[in-house]
């Protein structure tokens, strides 16, 4: 059972009753407080106007609803990106996005939170920001969930009476840190995210991405929830990838290709391949072809970003024409594409840039 003052988001469900249960209440209430946290979107037990008095009052006083503080927001000029900078309870931050895709209303509409799984990141790839801070801790599942919950609540807010619509209808594990470096606590969060009692969201709608922890991958084709699979690949030698994501080193792209083809052959989920494109360094017709060739035979897609403008002198994202030639050699070999705009340029949504920026001007 968990202590006082946990907070109630990093519970599954049998641990709930677990501790509604040593509160002597009876098992059931463990469902209608789940209702309350995840349906009605419940910021306070008071709230919770179906539990007697009593009950409230113990919760109150035992265990926490909210692990995070909003302490910084953009909203990109359009209005369909936000970016918003979380302090957990021991003072560290992380950042979570949220995007909008396709026409507000329509059949194509997407909500989207990007979460973030560490503080920090161990991997260190050479070009990111996130990278460049270090690694401080993993998160636990609450406060994953929570990152969702925060969007959630407020597109709520603004969506009022329409009830048609769901506020969030994609989550991305894709935001600060490594997800499957923090595997327990990403799939109990992913676990509460899909379950009916939690946010019911399906297992497609629920996209991993990971710099290629090959064992994980392994893991993760085991599981009997089978998520999206996104692979931040980069490269297609092992040369230019290990000077790009130094985890290449160690799970080559040899051993990922083979992890990858076992998930789609054991979940029949098609993996996704993010490619991001740099000037000069691996935006050219040859890297597309040496890109087509890896993926030969595979049923997989291939999401081309040109890349978010950072500090960084050596990363600069590649012109259009490049991309747009880069592109035309993909298809041209047969490997399904989509190219992605940057979204939020303009409030530095790449991932962990307005982290960086917060802690510079401390
Ligand atoms: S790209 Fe992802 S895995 Fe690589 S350093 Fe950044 S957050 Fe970590």
């Amino acid at each position: 059972m968990k202590t006082a003052r946990n907070n109630i988001l990093n519970l599954s469900r049998t641990e709930l009753k677990e501790f509604v249960r040593s509160l002597g209440e009876p098992a059931y209430r463990a469902d209608q407080i789940l209702w309350w946290v995840y349906k009605k979107l419940a910021t306070s037990f008071e709230e919770m106007t179906d539990l007697p008095l009593p009950l409230r009052q113990k919760l109150a006083s035992g265990i926490s609803l909210s692990n995070l503080t909003s302490i910084d927001e953009k909203i990109s000029a359009d209005g369909q990106t936000r970016k918003v900078l979380f302090r957990l309870d021991d003072g560290k931050t992380i950042e979570s996005g949220f995007m909008l895709y396709g026409r507000e209303g329509s059949s194509r509409e997407r909500r989207t939170v990007c979460v973030s799984t560490q503080v920090g990141c161990p991997i260190g790839c050479a070009f990111c920001a996130t990278g460049q801070q270090g690694f401080e801790r993993n998160l636990n599942p609450g406060e994953i969930i929570e990152q969702v919950l925060y969007f959630m609540r407020s597109m709520n807010k603004d969506m009022g009476t329409d009830l048609a619509r769901r506020p969030v209808t994609n989550v991305v594990f894709m935001g600060m840190g490594e997800p499957l470096a923090n595997y327990e606590a990403v799939w109990q969060s992913i676990a509460m995210l899909n379950s009916k009692q939690g946010l019911n969201l399906g297992a497609r709608q629920i996209t991993i991405s990971t710099v290629g922890l090959v064992p994980q991958i392994q893991r993760l084709a085991r599981e009997n929830i089978h998520v999206e699979l996104a692979v931040s690949l980069h490269a297609a030698s092992d040369e230019l990838r290990n000077r790009l994501v130094p985890i290449n080193k160690k799970y080559p792209l040899r051993q990922l290709m083979a992890a990858c083809w076992e998930y789609f052959e054991k979940t029949g989920r098609r993996p996704t391949f993010e490619y991001a494109l740099f000037r000069g360094i691996n935006d050219s017709v040859g890297h597309a072809r040496e890109l087509a060739a890896l993926l030969e035979g595979l049923t997989c897609h291939v999401n081309l970003i040109a890349g978010n403008p950072t500090k960084s002198k050596e990363f600069v994202p590649s012109p259009r024409k490049t991309v747009l030639a880069f592109q035309k050699q993909l298809t041209d070999s047969g490997i399904s594409n989509t190219l992605r705009l940057s979204k939020g340029v303009d409030i530095e949504a790449g991932c962990g840039q307005l982290r960086s920026r917060w802690i510079a001007a401390r």
